[in-house]
């Protein structure tokens, strides 16, 4: 049996550096230079149990495990894990029958898990608690003869296993555009459910679109966007009218790390960009800047952020000011199936932890 690797893009070289002596004679700064930092930021609880599901099971029940899709989407846990002995793969076809598969936090639609039980592959699902409570609301306003508007990205692979809840009953919606010209069968009977990682903002536009076309319109039984999307826009609100340069730390599919950027311009920031690592900042970002803000979205580990606060400090900045606007203290227990492994082999962890080794 072949497998098929997930296409991880790997850190790019560094590029010669612009020398912090060339970035202040380009363009002089006015004023203390300081970095404002984002909190909350980084990990939220979804994402350190299923990365912490991975790493049990590779302890547990050793080398290979599977991986359906990328655990998390960050490109450095998913190279990590890989090195660790896990195997990512696209698909459950590409599983050897019996092998052990864990599904990522993004979730999965019945088809997939009926295809991992046709295959005889043993699964562990880490599908974060938040996105299967979008799921169980999906089957449930559908066997009530709802019309359900999924507002989300088509193609992401949340929006997948939660379309595959119910697919004759949801319409996914993209953006504003779509709002204002979908069709649906009955407008009495309509409620909007949503991928969890969506600008809070964006969200609440298409919402008024929908309800003015659509009066009847019902609001999910509780907020769909997480409480750790919600929490790091939120912070980068504050922080955006303050700073000429936002970075965001995250990947490229990382849907909330993406949001990060459109928000901190949308909140006033002159100028935002996302990188994966922290040798991929250009230098001439600094030129006259005098106030960063640093933040990262919700899949990546704070070893990253470090690495870019290094950089920082290197051309200047040196004095960082925390600025904080929730405390976070979630913490989801980890996948039943591993819980019951870890328990009988006397892993005190089968309680929980706290954070994984890759932070
Ligand atoms: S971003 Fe939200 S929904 Fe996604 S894994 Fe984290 S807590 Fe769960």
């Amino acid at each position: 049996m072949s497998t098929t690797a997930v296409s991880v893009p790997m850190p790019s070289i560094p590029r010669r550096r612009r020398s912090p002596e060339e970035v202040a004679a380009a363009a002089p700064v006015s004023g203390p230079k300081r970095v404002l930092l984002a909190a909350p930021r980084g990990y939220c609880a979804g994402v350190d149990r299923a990365v912490i599901a991975v790493e049990k099971a590779l302890e547990h029940y050793g080398a290979p495990v599977y991986v359906r899709k990328q655990i998390v989407h960050n490109v450095h846990v998913v190279s990590s894990l890989e090195a660790k002995g896990a195997i990512f793969v696209e698909e459950n076809e590409e599983v050897p029958s019996g092998a052990l598969v864990v599904f990522s936090a993004h979730g999965v639609s019945p088809a997939v898990v009926q295809s991992a039980e046709d295959r005889g592959l043993r699964t562990i699902d880490a599908t974060c608690p938040l996105v299967t409570k979008v799921h169980k609301e999906a089957v449930r306003f559908a066997n009530d003869d709802f019309d359900i508007l999924l507002i989300g990205h088509e193609g992401h692979e949340e929006v997948e296993g939660t379309y595959g809840e119910a697919p004759d009953s949801i319409t996914i919606v993209n953006n504003p555009d779509e709002a204002r010209t979908i069709h649906v069968s009955d407008p009495d009977r309509l409620i909007w459910l949503s991928q969890t990682t969506l600008s809070v903002d964006e969200t609440m536009e298409i919402v008024e679109i929908l309800r003015g076309r659509f009066p009847k319109l019902q609001d999910p039984p509780s907020d769909d966007i997480c409480y750790a999307t919600t929490n790091r826009q939120t912070a980068i609100k504050e922080i955006a009218p303050q700073a000429e340069l936002v970075i965001v730390v995250g990947s490229s599919n990382s849907s909330n790390s993406v949001r990060l950027v459109e928000v901190a311009l949308e909140y006033g920031a002159k100028a935002s960009y996302r990188v994966d690592f922290a040798n991929e900042i250009d230098e001439t970002w600094f030129e006259g800047v005098a106030s960063v803000g640093v933040t990262s979205g919700a899949s990546v580990p704070e070893i990253l952020v470090k690495d870019v606060l290094r950089l920082l400090a290197d051309y200047g900045y040196n004095s960082v000011e925390e600025v904080v606007t929730a405390k976070e203290d979630i913490l989801f227990s980890l996948p039943k199936e591993l819980r019951a492994t870890m328990k009988a082999a006397g892993d005190p962890d089968y309680k929980g932890v706290k954070s994984s080794n890759l932070m």
